[in-house]
């Protein structure tokens, strides 16, 4: 790279035909240093760059385009000698405009020598790649951060695998309990209600951290239909009953709207509304009052009102209560658990019913209100879904396979299903079960995905194969995309762990017609 001149004349020759040559281009500056680094020549791209006129620069040493840390680390001149040294050097770090202001730049020196091999000078390029380095850093940034959020994402669903699977022995096993409570002594009647709560409690817990994610990826999906808002706060509140009992909590409701019918998603509306009764019920003490209103404006929306006479939230507080993770006082809250992820969750389905939710709050102590408002449809025609309730027999007995590799899930499920009056027959893995399916004369089979020998998507091919059993995917993985392959694989039904019974039931109900 080196070039060979023939004296010092020639250099300075050579430097004006440089100069005017490369004089016109303005992205790069392009000059000349004599062989202790002092500037001989510059360029327009040069003055762009650097900002100093020719005058200014002419006769100063290079050593003032770098930072004082290189300067003091003697960075300059080693930059020189490895040149020299090598012939050119590429060097890329970040230099100094005449205002002090930096820029990342990407240089090439490259060492000029006479023709008795003596150095005469050096060449410099010097291009500034901030905004290279910026978008490439940005980049960077970007694809690691999609990375990040696929991991969480990942993980959560795994997590959320692993903490399902063991709930639903508990639940099965409670709600067994529960079913036979006339044979039990009375004082563990409570126990077992207590024991049903908790791990609803903590289903609900994993539920909103996958919720939050599907939210955060706009992958949760409504299904619209006609709902009525009254029979479902009504269930809301009754799922809230124990917690309201155990603290004597005073409760009216005033249900007065005309108009309750609610194009919406009726799981996720009770969500709502669950949401806001068991926070209200959460955060008022002992012997509190809380207020359920329903009204409609003048324009016919539904209005939903709750106000207690709890801890209250403090106004600066209020605004960011609907972001996750916020609790509008921790060394308050953190004595009541949570997450602080359902008025985040609750917020998001309002709007996506494109409907509005408010927090209100005189100041600590002073109890807090929320509003949530609707529009409400005229007179909505069909019967929401929400007003089964558990219990009692089926009205036809089912002969179920039961698919399960969970000892304890499979015992207690069956069990329970038995209980509720079907027929059950267990396998453990696909082979066991594929050979029953041969055999018996299924008329259902509830499947878990995960086999020791397979996935229960082969005992699902192998069911429709023989047609008329109807097949129920029973899982812990709770996504969108989970729910998507269980169908694409042919059940007819996918249920996440712990498995909501009423939902069963209504299900098997469906196997029935
Ligand atoms: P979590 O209840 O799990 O903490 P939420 O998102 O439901 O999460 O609520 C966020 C925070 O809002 C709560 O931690 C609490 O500080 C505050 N909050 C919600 N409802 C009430 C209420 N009725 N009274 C007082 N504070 C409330």
């Amino acid at each position: 790279m080196s070039k060979k001149l023939a004296s010092n004349t020639d250099l300075y020759a050579t430097a004006e035909q440089f100069h005017i040559l490369v004089d016109s281009v303005e992205e790069y500056a392009i000059y000349l240093l004599d062989a202790n680094g002092t500037v001989i020549s510059w360029n327009t791209g040069a003055e762009k760059i650097k900002g100093f006129s020719t005058e200014e620069i002419i006769g100063k040493n290079f050593a003032s385009f770098y930072t004082a840390d290189d300067v003091a680390a003697g960075k300059p001149q080693r930059n020189l000698r490895e040149a020299s040294r090598r012939g050119y050097i590429r060097d890329q770090g970040l230099r100094v405009r005449k205002d002090g202001s930096t820029f990342e730049a990407d240089v090439i020196i490259t060492a000029l020598r006479d023709e008795t091999g003596e150095i005469r000078g050096f060449s410099k390029v010097t291009r500034d790649i901030t905004d290279q380095i910026r978008s490439r850093e940005y980049e960077a940034e970007k694809i690691a951060a999609q990375k990040a959020s696929k991991a969480k994402d990942d993980f959560l669903a795994a997590l959320s695998h692993e903490l399902r699977t063991p709930l639903t022995p508990a639940l099965a096993a409670a709600t067994y309990l529960q079913d036979n409570a006339d044979k039990l002594p009375p004082e563990f009647v409570e126990d077992i209600e207590i024991i049903k709560r908790n791990v609803q409690l903590q289903a609900r817990l994993i539920d909103d951290l996958l919720d939050l994610t599907r939210i955060a990826r706009g992958k949760l999906h409504l299904e619209l239909e006609d709902c009525n808002a009254h029979t479902i706060i009504k269930n809301a509140l009754e799922t809230a009953q124990s917690a309201i009992a155990a603290k004597q909590l005073n409760v009216s409701t005033d249900l007065k709207a005309k108009e309750f019918h609610i194009l919406a998603d009726c799981i996720r509306l009770q969500q709502v509304f669950w949401n806001l009764i068991n926070n209200a019920v959460k955060f008022t003490p002992q012997g509190g009052q809380i207020t359920i209103r329903t009204s409609n404006d003048r324009a016919g929306r539904f209005h939903f009102e709750i106000t207690d006479t709890g801890i209250g939230i403090e106004p600066q507080r209020l605004a960011s209560l609907f972001q996750p993770f916020e609790q509008a006082d921790p060394s308050v809250t953190r004595q009541f658990g949570g997450l602080g992820l359902g008025l985040a969750i609750s917020k998001r389905l309002v709007d996506l019913h494109h409907g509005k939710i408010e927090a209100e709050s005189r100041g600590r102590s002073c109890g807090a209100t929320f509003t949530v408002t609707l529009d409400a449809v005229p007179d909505g025609a069909a019967a929401n879904g929400l007003n089964h309730r558990l219990g009692g027999k089926t009205s036809r007995p089912l002969r179920i396979l039961l698919v399960e590799d969970h000892q304890d899930t499979r015992r207690t499920l069956s069990r329970l299903l038995t209980h509720f009056g079907h027929n059950v027959v267990t396998a453990e893995n696909v082979e066991c079960a594929i050979h029953l399916i041969g055999d018996d004369n299924i008329d259902a089979v509830l499947c878990d995905i995960g086999l020791p020998d397979g996935s229960g998507y082969e005992v699902a091919a192998q069911a429709r194969a023989k047609g008329q059993i109807k097949t129920i995917a029973l899982t812990g993985f709770g996504t969108e995309q989970d729910v998507q392959r269980s169908k694409e694989a042919g059940f007819d039904f996918h249920l996440v762990k712990p498995i909501n019974f009423q939902e069963l039931q209504s299900v098997l109900e469906q196997s029935n017609t």
